[in-house]
């Protein structure tokens, strides 16, 4: 018997401006083609910083609230999460994402030794973790996992747990934004391999039974920078597939209302605290 309404996954791809989703992701438009995916743009919270954004796409609270000013603030946040409200609910959770979402959900500061792979059933948070730290990260060394490694340790995790809820989240078109910028053949092909490396998973978490969101956590501009105000650096794509139905295709979502609408999916309460509103609806 299923422990939860419905199952999903998280897949938050870092530094993806709206214009490369669109123009580059050719398997992914072409399920909004076929009518399997639905597409909107999102806007992230201010600041557009990594850390910032992880803190709220998973809360759904703002900066202002939560207390994340940037990368080099990260620690356990107070506030209700997804990981949290879907473990009350009786889910299992998962994640294979960048250790500052174990330092914010779970536990911090991160050791990793203890921290880099856990498994944790009694956990009111992340139930199987799977972190990398990418120490050492610069511009001319990206410290960055493989993108089809990540896909395929979530969907082990899934196999072998059960997840109700995974996350996933890879730096790694971020990291090529900062260092190429983004008129150039080396993120043309960045992107294009991501695209055909998640293409295959995104049919097997499918029929796996388990609806996907495939977004970013915030875009870049010309120079590959975010943090600030600013259409290119703000706006990014939520490819969704699964049987809700939501607004109209114009519409701009905000980043705060992904906590709420991920926790009414998969059938769990949504806190007080998450006040943006749930846009997918049966
Ligand atoms: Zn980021």
């Amino acid at each position: 018997m299923a422990r939860m309404d419905r199952k999903l996954l998280l897949i938050v791809i870092d530094g993806v401006p709206w214009r490369n989703w669109r123009r580059l992701f050719g398997n992914l438009e072409g399920w909004v083609d076929s009518g399997e995916a639905q597409v909107w743009k999102m806007r992230s919270v201010l600041p557009s910083t990594s850390a910032s954004c992880y803190a709220s796409i998973h809360t759904g609270v703002t900066p202002a609230e939560h207390g994340c000013t940037g990368n080099a603030n990260v620690f356990r946040l107070k506030h209700a999460d997804i990981f949290s409200e879907t473990r009350k609910a009786g889910g299992i959770t998962g994640a294979v994402t960048h250790s500052f979402w174990s330092e914010f959900f779970n536990r911090s500061p991160f050791d990793p030794v203890r921290d880099i792979e856990y498994d944790e059933p009694g956990s009111t948070s992340i139930n199987h973790g799977r972190f990398h730290t990418m120490t050492g990260y610069g511009l001319i060394n990206q410290t960055t996992p493989c993108d089809a490694d990540l896909f395929a340790t979530l969907t082990m995790l899934c196999q072998r747990h059960n997840l109700d809820y995974g996350i996933l989240h890879s730096c790694t078109l971020d990291s090529m934004g900062h260092r190429f910028y983004h008129d150039c053949r080396e993120m043309d092909d960045a992107c294009f391999k991501l695209d055909e490396m998640i293409a295959p998973y995104i049919i097997r978490w499918r029929a796996m039974g388990y609806e996907v969101i495939v977004t970013a956590d915030h875009g870049q501009d010309d120079r590959g920078h975010h943090g600030g105000r600013d259409d290119l650096q703000q706006d990014y794509a939520l490819y969704y597939f699964g049987d809700a139905t939501g607004p109209a295709q114009e519409t701009t979502l905000s980043q705060l209302q992904l906590a709420p609408t991920i926790l009414k999916r998969l059938g769990a309460p949504v806190p007080a605290s998450m006040t943006g509103p749930v846009f997918l609806a049966d």
